[in-house]
C-alpha cells in the first residue's frame, strides 16, 4: 500500500520557510530556512490528518518546490 509523502525539489526550494510554517507538526526549519523533517525522513509521510495542511503547503510554494507523491 503506498503512502502520501511530502517531496522537496532541493534544487528549487528557495528555502524561505513558509511550509514550515503551514506544517509545523511536520516540518521544522534548519538553521538556513531550509525544511527538515521532524522525523528526520527524506520524504515524511503526511498522516492522513495532515494531508489538507500539506496541499495548501504544496500550493503556496513560491518555487514551487514541494509536491505530495505517493511512494
Ligand atoms: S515553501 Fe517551498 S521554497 Fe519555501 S522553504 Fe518550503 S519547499 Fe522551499
Amino acid at each position: 500500500m503506498s503512502t502520501t509523502r511530502l517531496h522537496v525539489d532541493w534544487t528549487a526550494c528557495d528555502g524561505r520557510g513558509l511550509c514550515a510554517e503551514l506544517l509545523p507538526g511536520l516540518l521544522a526549519e534548519d538553521d538556513w530556512g531550509y525544511p527538515v523533517a521532524r522525523g528526520g525522513e527524506a520524504e515524511p509521510a503526511v498522516p492522513r490528518h495532515l494531508e489538507d495542511s500539506a496541499r495548501h503547503a504544496v500550493d503556496r510554494c513560491p518555487a514551487p518546490a514541494l509536491r505530495l507523491v505517493r511512494r
